[in-house]
């Protein structure tokens, strides 16, 4: 492996989370609709994603490996319509992990490529009904100062979890099965899109969805939908709080911090309430192009999205009479 290759590892790759991440994002942007992910040793040993997509032609296989190469930019920076569009995550994760890619596109013959110690070969006949999978093994065996600081495989399942709902809960027409040695099955069945509700029921609970407030404003072209549950339904983690930019699953530190705001004096001491918000927004208002992995977002107007956002719940609240 390059030692850029490694660095970049760093930042894509933290844990058996993120390469699921990353693997389910390309899944998506290839159109899938059926998403099988299976771990084992919570993703340390084995994490396999496979999917129904267009799948890699066999002359391009190889590049989709190589650093910074990405079928997605075609709109420029300005215009990205995919969740991915760096070019980083196959190869940062060929960098510290044994993969295997297996690809085919409709109406010719699998191929596979395979990297092992950084070291490429490929591409060869296989057998695949349809799409892409990719097998990563032994994440991290050969980076020991890594692999110290994964917690335990119970932990890192748990987190693969999370991460897979958290995407799951935006697209809601996609069948997502997570499966492995290391878990209890969770199968995301398909829905209509215009039934996200369900979605939502299936990743949340039934309890949540049958209460919780739906979301509905705008202000200056941004777009906020989701759900805003209930100060009763709120839940001793905050791993409930859902938020979106065009899709896109954020971990965005002013949305979180709106999502307080807004409920005030209606926050309960260690509880934190569930909310889904969707924000869609001019792919030219946000920059997502701030760190790696993508989760972070810099919007142009941060005080109108708060705004938005506090506003918004606010107003369901008060006419809860709350
Ligand atoms: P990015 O997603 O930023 O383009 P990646 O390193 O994640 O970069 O993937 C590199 C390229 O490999 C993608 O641009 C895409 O062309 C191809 N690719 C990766 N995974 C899949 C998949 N599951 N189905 C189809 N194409 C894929
Ligand atoms: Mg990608």
């Amino acid at each position: 492996p390059t030692l850029i290759d490694q660095i970049a590892a760093g930042e894509v790759v933290e844990r058996p989370a993120s390469v699921v991440k990353e693997l389910v994002e390309n899944a998506l942007d290839a159109g899938a609709t059926r998403i099988e992910i299976v771990t084992a040793g919570g993703g340390k040993a084995l994490i396999r994603v496979s999917d129904d997509g267009c799948g890699i032609p066999e002359d391009e296989l190889a590049l989709a490996l190589r650093r910074h190469c990405t079928s997605k930019m075609a709109g420029g920076l300005d215009a990205i319509a995919t969740l991915g569009f760096r070019g980083e995550a196959l190869p940062s994760i060929g960098s510290v992990a044994h993969l295997t890619l297996r690809s085919r596109v409709k109406g010719a013959p699998a191929h596979e490529m395979v990297v092992e110690g950084g070291r490429m070969s490929g591409p060869r006949p296989t057998a695949l009904g349809g799409g892409t999978m990719i097998e990563v093994r032994d994440l991290f065996q050969a980076v020991p100062a890594r692999l110290k600081f994964l917690k335990s495989e119970r932990a890192e399942a748990q987190a693969v979890t999370e991460v897979v709902r958290r995407i799951a809960l935006a697209f809601p027409h996609v069948r997502f099965e997570l499966a492995g040695e290391d878990r209890a099955e969770t199968v995301l069945a398909a829905v209509d899109t215009s039934d996200r509700i369900a979605r939502a029921a299936a990743v949340i609970g039934a309890d949540f969805a049958e209460n919780a407030l739906p979301l509905d404003a705008e202000r200056e072209g941004i777009r906020l939908t989701g759900w805003a549950g209930l100060p009763s339904f709120h839940r001793g983690t905050a791993a409930h709080q859902y938020a979106y930019v065009n899709g896109r699953p954020v971990r965005d530190r002013q949305i979180l911090s709106a999502i307080r705001g807004a409920y005030g004096d209606l926050m309960v001491k260690d509880r934190h309430p569930v909310c889904v918000l969707f924000l869609d927004v001019d792919p030219r208002d946000v920059d997502v192009n701030v760190h790696p992995a993508k989760s972070d977002v810099r919007f142009r107007d941060p005080a109108l999205v708060r705004g938005l956002v506090v506003g918004a719940i606010r107003r369901l609240m008060l006419d809860q009479g709350l």
